[in-house]
């Protein structure tokens, strides 16, 4: 699932490729990624694109009117969504991918979902997966967007005494504290391994016995392990679209890299496996070397943990 790095290269390429163009039509492939009714899909047909923001791990495409389409062809690409008033936000969720092609490009037959129309090309949305889980809202007014918000801090922005409060609301496992939009925004399975290693912390101590001192850790640990993937996908995309997005990249040091050493110890990496979900940990830099059996996993899983990221992206409050 793109989480924050990711998604915020999306952002910015998007605001290249888009920001300040009309888009001419949507046009649409599969039934299930519009999710909303009112307005209409339509609405947004022959509207300029006025910000592209993120929300958690969603991209929102805010539209404005239509009117001065043609004049801001070749206007930067805006950054405040001041005076747009509809929204597309979309939800990739696990498969689901961009990809900038030349304009009309056809969408393709099994995994196309959508494509979204410019003048100077087209933007497909795919998702390569049987499941399609991908969604497509379409808002009107900021007001409306806020439903989106789970409400979990920027980890980028937050001070450590809103993190430390944040991940201390409630009794987790740190694994799925990380991995809770209500908590953080933007931070997924794969980051939060990342994340986890960087902080030599074990995804299954529980927040309410973390002292001071392992939040602090695990903040810092937060920011560097976001701006360190961040900078790096930007220069990898550098003016171009990002069409390689993967939770498994080689330069990660624990996350898809199971039974390979750990680049800090070189000790072979843990996985833990849960419904379609694979966490992987070291247990040399971050349980002391312990690992943990398959009952106490299984209790833990049961207990604690997601049985899909999916489900707990899903989970309403409360
Ligand atoms: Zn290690």
């Amino acid at each position: 699932m793109p989480e924050l790095p990711d998604v915020t290269v999306y952002v910015e390429r998007l605001r290249a490729h888009v920001g300040g163009r009309v888009l001419r039509r949507v046009r649409m492939r599969s039934a299930f990624l519009l999710r909303s009714v009112d307005p209409p899909l339509s609405a947004v047909d022959g509207r300029v694109v006025r910000s592209v923001e993120r929300i958690g791990k969603r991209l929102v495409l805010g539209f404005g009117d239509a009117e001065d389409g043609a004049a801001a062809h070749d206007a930067p690409a805006p950054d405040d969504a001041s005076d747009a008033d509809l929204f597309l936000v979309l939800h990739l969720m696990i498969a689901g991918r961009l990809r900038w092609k030349a304009p009309g490009a056809a969408v393709p037959g099994k995994v196309g979902l959508a494509a979204f129309d410019f003048d100077d090309g087209t933007l497909v949305l795919t998702e390569a997966s049987p499941k399609k889980r991908a969604s497509l809202h379409v808002v009107r007014g900021r007001q409306a967007l806020a439903a989106f918000d789970r409400g979990g801090l920027e980890p980028l922005d937050a001070s450590p005494a809103a993190f430390a409060a944040a991940l201390r609301r409630e009794n987790h496992t740190f694994k799925r504290a990380l991995t809770d939009p209500r908590v953080l925004s933007g931070v997924g399975n794969a980051y939060s391994d990342e994340i986890l290693h960087r902080a030599r912390l074990s995804p299954f101590k529980r927040t309410a016995d973390a002292t001071d001192d392992d939040l602090e850790r695990l903040r810092v640990a937060t920011v560097e392990v976001l701006v360190e993937w961040t900078d790096a996908l930007r220069a990898e995309v550098g003016r171009g679209f990002p069409d390689k997005v993967t939770a498994f990249r080689p330069g990660m040091a624990v996350h898809g890299k199971y039974g390979e050493p750990c680049p800090v110890c070189g000790a072979p990496v843990q996985r833990i496996l849960y419904a379609e979900n694979e966490a992987n940990y070291c247990a040399g830099c971050q349980t002391g070397g312990k690992l943990l059996a398959d009952r106490v996993l299984s209790r833990l899983m049961k207990d604690d943990w997601p049985r899909t990221l999916e489900e707990l992206e899903d989970r309403k409050r409360g």
